[in-house]
This record gives structure tokens, sequence and C-alpha cells, in this order.
């Protein structure tokens, strides 16, 4: 397909993610020129975080960016991926049993690049058929909102003309750009900076995807909301949320997790791995928490589904049997009480003319 929406300057599209004032390009880095704050520009990857991943410290962060930056030519993507492994876990030598099945496990997932791609393009396509608003594909502009290691940019970029990847970690964008780079893609480009606060203009995207997103974010709805201010009228966002009260918590792999208090659930998760995981930054919503966040914005131009394809339930054990015998009967997996326990809410949002006006109208309903 030829494309000639295709954005050559991406000064254009950026502004503060403070003040939303415009920006100066200057080598190297961008400039407010309303609050004069200065946003860095490292290995081509601007970074207008607005705080940081309390992982690292920034000088930190820059040792380990300059050993992947360095290794990178020699090493191919699943290389990286070991080197970045042992760059952000404590040492190997120190690992639990726990942790060590923890990462094994998602080093499995990580690595199973075709599967995941496709999942993702099914998912989205089967989504973007509900929309009633004229959304997506073609010569049209797309934005993964959490990005990652570019599994997401790697699935949409085949189906728009360019695509915005955006992740607070600047080491995991270091990743990305060797996943995609081996894989051949150039429509992209990556942006370091908090989803609660974006460096784009409003009105600007045809499609926004945060996938398993919102449970590592601080401010939930201001994520939302920045989608919202980010998507042209028309566009549509797509958000994937595991389910506070599905029975396994899927981070930490834990029974349990999501029925205790929030404020115990750190203790709880120390207990339960006997010392060996911890559980801060993680905030997984229920579906009436994540209903009423979507009603807040965008109005009633929403909808749940249940996710179409789930890889985190080993399909040969009971649970997994049963999920999908359920799964396919669709009277019951749209049905609330199979919300409020799924594994996983696929949430497909629009913003239509009067979107704003809904969302008002919906506060009333309330
Ligand atoms: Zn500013």
């Amino acid at each position: 397909m030829q494309c000639s929406g295709l954005q050559a300057d991406l000064t254009a599209i950026y502004c503060c993610p403070i003040c939303k004032g415009n920006l100066s390009s200057l080598p190297d880095l961008y400039l407010c020129e309303q609050c004069e704050k200065v946003f860095p520009v490292r290995w081509g990857i601007p970074d207008f975080r607005v705080f940081r991943d309390s992982n690292y410290n920034p000088a930190d962060e820059m040792l380990k960016a300059e050993q992947l930056v360095q290794d990178r030519g020699q090493l191919d993507y699943g290389q990286l991926r070991g080197l970045y492994i042992e760059l952000t876990q404590p040492r190997r030598e120190t690992w639990s049993p726990r942790l060590e099945d923890l990462i094994r496990d998602q080093n499995r997932r990580a690595l199973s690049i075709e599967g995941r791609v496709r999942d993702i393009r099914f998912s989205i396509a089967h989504l973007l058929s509900i929309v009633p608003t004229q959304a997506a594909y073609g010569c049209q502009l797309a934005l993964d909102n959490g990005c990652g290691h570019g599994m997401g940019i790697l699935s949409l970029a085949s189906s728009f003309s360019q695509v915005i990847g955006v992740d607070i970690s600047f080491l995991g964008l270091l990743l990305a750009q060797k996943l995609l780079s081996e894989r051949g893609v150039t429509n992209y480009a990556l942006i370091c900076a908090c989803a609660e606060a974006l460096p784009f203009r409003e009105n600007l995207f045809n499609f926004v995807s945060a996938l398993a997103l919102i449970e590592h974010v601080s401010d939930q709805e201001s994520m939302i909301r920045e989608t919202h201010r980010v998507l042209k009228q028309g566009g549509a966002f797509m958000l994937t949320s595991p389910n506070r009260y599905f029975v396994r918590e899927p981070h930490k792999n834990i029974v349990g997790v999501g029925f205790v208090p929030r404020r115990f659930q750190e203790k709880y998760v120390h207990w339960m791995s006997r010392n060996q995981l911890g559980y801060s930054g993680y905030r997984l919503l229920s579906y009436i928490e994540l209903r009423s966040m979507m009603r807040e914005v965008y109005g009633r131009s929403w909808t749940c589904r249940v996710h179409l394809v789930n890889r985190s339930i080993p399909p040969r054990t009971l649970l997994g049997k049963l999920y999908r015998k359920l799964g396919i009967i669709p009277m019951i997996t749209e049905s609330f009480p199979y919300k409020l326990f799924c594994a996983t809410h696929t949430v497909i949002a629009w913003k239509d003319q009067t979107g704003e006006v809904k969302a008002e109208l919906a506060k009333d309903i309330k």
C-alpha cells in the first residue's frame, strides 16, 4: 500500500508533556518554549518523562543503556534480551526458585513472537469491526502506549502507515529498537514518556492501544484521559487489563491476590512466595473499577469483551479447559458475572463527535 500520510518530521506532533506548549527542536534535545523544560534525545529516542520508573536512578539507567547499545551490534534480539535481564534483575546467583520460574516464563512468552503478533492482530481486527465510527487501518497514525519491547508495534506496523511506541522504560525501548530492526520494520518511532502525560498534540491518532499497561501506571484514570485527548474524532482505543478478581495473579502466578485488600497485597505475595517475591507497583482493576473509569472518560462510546485469545491460563489445566469451554458460548462470556471473574478485560472505545457530551450524560446517569 502506498501511503502519503507518513510524518517525516515528528516534531510537528510533539508538545510539552507538562504544559502542552510548543517545543523547539535543537540538536539532541527538545526545549519547551513555554515552561522552558528540556527533554534530551538519546540514541534517537526523545526522553519526555515527567517522572521515572522507580527502579532506576538516572545515572544507573544511562550506564546500563550504554552497555546495551555497545553490545547490540554483536547480539541478536534473544541474546540482547538475556543481557537486559542480567542488567535489570538482581544477580543470577541470588535468584530464588520462584523468581527463576517467573523469569523463565516471561522469557518464553517474550520469545514466542509470531504467535503473539498473530493474536494481537486478530484481536484488533475483530475489535475494530465492532466500532461504529470509521476508525482505523490504512494511511494512518497509530500509538502503542506502553509498547514495552515492541511486540505491539510489530503487530501494528503492517496495518498503519506509522506507529509511535511510548514506554516509561528507556532500556526496554532499546530492546524494542533491536527487535524492530531485526524484523525490518521502519515505519515507527520510539518515545520515552509517562502514559499519564503524553507529549503529543490532541486529535492526532487514528488508533491507540494500551496492552497490559493500565495495571502498571500510577494514575490510571489520567492514562485513559490522555488516550482520549490524543485520539482523532472517530479514532479507536483498545485496552487490555488483567482482572483483579481472577483466581490467579498473572505477574506473580499466585492464587488469590486480588481478593486481599490492596494495602495487604504486598504482604500476602511475600507470605505466599515464602519471602521470595515482592508486589509493589501493581494495581489490577476489577470490572466495576474499569467500567467506572471508562464511563468517566469515554461516556458510552466503549464496550468490554472478554479476552479473545488468552495465553495466561495454561490450556491443559482443568481451569484452562473450563475457560475455553465457557469461552465459546458468547451468552456466558458477555454476561456481567463472567466479566467479574474472567482473566482479562479487553476494551474497545471510540471517540465520536459527541464524546464529551456523552461523558457528561453518563455522569448524570450514575
Ligand atoms: Zn512546557
